[in-house]
């Protein structure tokens, strides 16, 4: 079952009165956006459903205003731990579970423990569509495992993780993580950045399993992007155009770097890093992105090396002869 906080926005039309609004969400939840769309028309307010996706908190398509006039961004299934940036209102989505689920999720977690012998303690996190369930999740486990109240980062919720930032799990005395959603993108960047045996908990399909190997084959084509944009002598340097992404201090800093070693560095700005617009620069040997560092690890089909920050600051240690490892250990990638 889904639930959107319907309260929030009533209360939002009631005080702030918009004309018009934009519906901002990720492509998984259109139809919701839809539904929204419909009922707001309904009630007198233009309404119009942003067909590019938002893929996080960092996405919020403030320059649709400039185009419809538009009074606010209702932003829908990105919640974190502030209500408004500007004139954009985050709304709260969840999938809801009823207290039977809850409790078959706790037996499987608990089971999971003593069947494969996981003796430590272990951190629970999640994403915000999955936040009620996870808050239920944690009250029902304690005093029944060993696990360990998360870290709250300025703004987020606690125990929320986003694909670039898993601060709520970097918690010492853990020893495994569970993360509770059905999404492996979540879950392997916890492995990555804790280095600690993680296990998503998918809530839908009521299973557990390790993501170690999954984690362990992105780290292993990330090593292989950092080798082959070694021998690169012009690379392009990405600035992403979307709010919570432009990173141009990064950029600049890379550039400076790279400039260094003699290789001659490009400037490049675009809203969507995507390979049918990088691929264009047919005359560069490779790309780092200072805007999601997911892209490379997430999109496939970059005719040449695109690296993200992480993975630039790797390149930079090869470079000195610096021993690299793992460029995504570490709480925070951006
Ligand atoms: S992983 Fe990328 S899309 Fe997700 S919050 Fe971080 S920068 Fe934004």
């Amino acid at each position: 079952m889904i639930w959107l906080d319907w309260q929030r926005v009533e209360k939002i039309i009631k005080e702030e009165k918009p004309k018009t609004v934009i519906i901002v969400g990720p492509d998984g939840i259109i139809d919701v956006l839809l539904d929204l769309g419909e009922k707001l028309e309904s009630m007198g307010i233009k309404s119009y459903i942003s067909g590019d996706p938002s893929y996080g908190s960092c996405d919020l398509q403030i320059n649709k205003i400039n185009v419809t006039g538009a009074d606010l961004i209702f932003n829908v299934g990105h919640t974190i731990g502030i209500e408004n940036i500007g004139n954009v209102r985050f709304i709260d989505f969840q999938y809801m579970f009823n207290d039977e689920d809850i409790n078959k999720i706790a037996d499987l977690i608990m089971n999971y423990i003593t069947d494969n012998k996981l003796i430590g303690k272990i951190g629970l996190y999640t994403i915000s569509n999955y936040y009620f369930a996870y808050l239920k999740l944690l009250e029902k486990l304690k005093g029944r495992v060993d696990i360990v109240e998360p870290r709250k980062y300025e703004t987020l919720l606690q125990g929320q993780v986003l694909g670039c930032n898993f601060y709520s799990a970097f918690v010492p005395e853990v020893k495994f993580n569970f993360f509770l959603g059905e999404s492996l993108f979540h879950a392997i960047g916890l492995q990555l950045s804790s280095e600690k045996e993680t296990f998503i908990v998918d809530p839908h399909m009521k299973i557990i399993y390790s993501v170690r190997n999954e984690a362990n084959k992105y780290l292993r084509a990330s090593f292989a992007r950092i080798a082959m944009a070694n021998s690169a002598e012009k690379i392009g340097i990405i600035i992403g155009e979307k709010e919570g992404q432009v990173n141009l201090q990064k950029a600049n800093f890379l550039s400076r770097e790279f400039r260094k070693f003699g290789i001659k560095t490009f400037n490049i700005i675009m809203n969507e890093i995507i390979p049918e617009k990088v691929n264009k620069f047919q005359n560069l040997d490779a790309f780092i992105e200072t805007a999601c560092p997911r892209i490379p690890m997430n999109v496939e089909g970059f005719k040449k090396p695109l690296l993200s920050y992480p993975e630039a600051l790797a390149l930079i240690k090869l470079k000195k002869k610096i021993p690299v490892d793992n460029p995504y250990r570490g709480a925070i990638w951006f």
